[in-house]
């Protein structure tokens, strides 16, 4: 079963008298396991396209399935359920609260959701330490480098166990060695668990040889093209 089917999705906005078509009739299916990377120019629907997949946009046209579930006309409880339940997100910044240590910021994750158990907190710790954050579990923001901040954000996106990771820009406020390194954490992390990731970035250098890439013109899927 796939962890996200896109099937001849379009979403279309009202841009002043007329209407934009941010997608059109674009469709991608994605395994556990599977790494994809989306590419695009500025303004080519790629953030449009996470959203649809994450839920947070309903679209104009066409069918959005969760791990073989069709949500696209999900009410907004069941959204929220099946996002906090099933899907992680890591933006461009993690946007980390400045007062909070790595491990609080995971926690704070599991408490929003009522959960203060010891596994919660073992949990976050496990993951932390398989981030690679081990040593840093009770520094604060401003004590970790760009790179760090972005690990202790995909370990909080993975703190609900999510089957679909959907990652946006994750390498654009970092040099190009500690992007390849999240880049390279990323899919090693997609492999382990089995998750389905979809990563939005516009810098194809930093993806490996074996990287599955679509690209993104004109809200149209256009031919793939190789890494590098
Ligand atoms: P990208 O992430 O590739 O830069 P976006 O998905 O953000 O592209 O945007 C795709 C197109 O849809 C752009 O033309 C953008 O202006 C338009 N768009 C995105 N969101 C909205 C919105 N909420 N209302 C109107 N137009 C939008
Ligand atoms: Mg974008």
């Amino acid at each position: 079963m796939h962890a996200l089917e896109i099937d001849r999705v379009t979403v279309r906005f009202r841009d002043g008298e007329g209407w934009t078509n941010a997608l059109t009739d674009v469709s991608l299916d994605l395994a556990p396991g599977e790494f994809l990377a989306v590419t695009g120019p500025s303004g080519s629907g790629k953030s449009t396209l996470l959203a649809v997949a994450g839920m947070l946009l309903t679209p104009t046209e066409g069918t959005v399935r969760l791990a073989g579930r069709d949500v696209t006309e999900a009410d907004a409880k069941t959204r929220t359920d099946l996002r906090r339940g099933g899907i992680g997100f890591v933006f461009q910044q993690p946007h980390l609260l400045a007062s909070l240590t790595a491990l609080e910021q995971l926690l704070m994750v599991a408490r929003l959701d009522g959960d203060r158990s010891k596994e919660a907190e073992q949990h976050a710790r496990d993951l932390l330490a398989q981030i690679g954050l081990g040593p840093v579990l009770h520094k604060r923001p401003s004590q970790l480098s760009g790179g760090q901040q972005q690990r202790v954000g995909i370990a909080r996106a993975l703190m609900g166990d999510p089957k679909l990771l959907l990652v946006d820009e994750p390498t654009s406020a970092l040099d190009h060695e500690r992007g390849v390194a999240i880049i390279d954490l990323l899919r090693t992390l997609t492999e382990e668990r089995g998750l389905g990731t979809l990563v939005v970035t516009h810098d194809l250098g930093t993806l490996g040889p074996n990287d599955e890439v679509v690209r993104l013109v004109d809200g149209k899927l256009a031919m793939p093209e190789a890494a590098h």
